[in-house]
């Protein structure tokens, strides 16, 4: 039998959640939030977390990775059969993740339980990671960063889709499990839009190229973006960067304990809009990264999410004019007890402060 390591800690917490719920068990479905419970990290699987126990659920295929806690077959009947043993009355379920089909059969295996609909519970838990989770992201990070060194030595005359399978081939060189996410490579035009999958197109000299791609290691994923500009800055390029990487500045120094998510956004998008790009400058200034690419908190102009330390962020600000071309940087951060950690400090961005 294996050590127990975090597992019974965040069972804890969740059955604390739950009890400020007034409730007493939960069905947890998402994969991530299953895997965050138990370690498990196969493709099907769910978790029941009563007042005493836990029960796995998944099909033979997983039986021995299941084997910290009770197993159980994985139909909807065995989930069933679990509740009406624990002799739960009323089981929370993570409505944002169940299909309306898997709702109506789990409701229909279950005519003595009232099933109560439950948001985001696990994922507020898993937004403050605990030592072992930021050192697999610092690795992640690490691995991303001496992937992108060796992937852009030279870009003028390569495609964007020879560049992000270099990139791909790297990251497995270097020890990341896979990609957290599929790759962007955006250069000339393309780089305004900000999800550019890479194409056919031959990257140029001077112009700009947006890079943001990720490594997953042990399920951590890192999430990091930087724009180069293969040869010669023009001015143009130069001054949007300028001030992509200004509103970054921003933004990271408001980080810390306590801080609101839009706070930090609001950081970040005042500078930019005071170089009169607030119109180019579309998306959220960041997220939480964990074993999820985009998790909880968010730092948006709506978000009343509020970091706490032990929380891992990104901050990408970034300028798109359309026709001409855009710039992204994005740095991870750790928020800690005084302030913040810059995690991806070492991968170096082109054009300094
Ligand atoms: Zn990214
Ligand atoms: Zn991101």
């Amino acid at each position: 039998m294996s050590a127990p390591g975090p597992y019974p800690g965040r069972v804890t917490r969740l059955r604390a959640a739950l009890r400020r719920r007034g409730l007493s068990a939960v069905l947890i479905t998402h994969l991530p939030n299953v895997r965050w419970l138990c370690g498990f990290s196969g493709s099907a699987g769910s978790l029941l977390v009563s007042a005493r126990d836990v029960v796995f659920f998944s099909d033979f295929r997983y039986r021995a990775q299941g084997r910290r806690f009770e197993y159980a077959g994985g139909s909807v009947e065995a989930v069933a059969a679990a509740v009406r043993h624990a002799r739960v009355a009323r089981l929370g379920f993570e409505s944002d993740r169940m299909t309306v089909a898997a709702h109506g059969d789990l409701a229909a295996a279950l005519t003595r339980s009232e099933l109560v609909p439950l948001c985001g519970m696990v994922e507020g838990l898993r937004a403050v990671k605990d030592p072992a989770e930021v050192a697999l992201i610092r690795r992640a990070i690490a691995i991303a960063g001496r992937a992108l060194a060796v992937s852009t030595r030279r870009l003028a005359g390569k495609s964007e889709i020879a560049i992000a399978s270099r990139l791909q081939a790297e990251i497995r060189r270097e020890g990341g499990d896979e990609e957290s996410f599929p790759t962007i490579v955006a250069s000339g035009a393309r780089a305004a839009l900000p999800h550019g999958l890479p194409s056919s197109r031959v990257i140029g000299g001077s112009e700009l190229v947006i890079i943001d791609f990720g490594v997953r290691l042990s399920g951590y994923c890192s999430d990091t973006t930087r724009t180069f500009s293969p040869s010669k800055w023009d001015n143009k390029s130069k001054e949007i960067y300028r001030v992509v990487l200004e509103a970054q500045h921003a933004a990271l120094t408001v980080i810390g304990p306590g801080v609101k998510g839009r706070d930090v956004d609001a950081a970040a998008r005042e500078v930019i809009e005071r170089a009169g790009h607030g119109k180019h400058f579309g998306h959220g200034t960041g997220h939480g990264v964990g074993l999820e690419v985009h998790e909880q908190p968010v730092l948006s102009p709506r978000s009343g999410d509020t970091l706490a330390p032990g929380m891992v962020v990104t901050v990408e600000p970034g300028i798109y004019v359309e026709n001409f071309g855009g710039v992204r940087i994005e740095d991870m951060v750790l928020v800690t007890e005084t302030g913040r950690e810059i995690l991806s400090r070492r991968i170096p961005k082109l054009l300094e402060r």
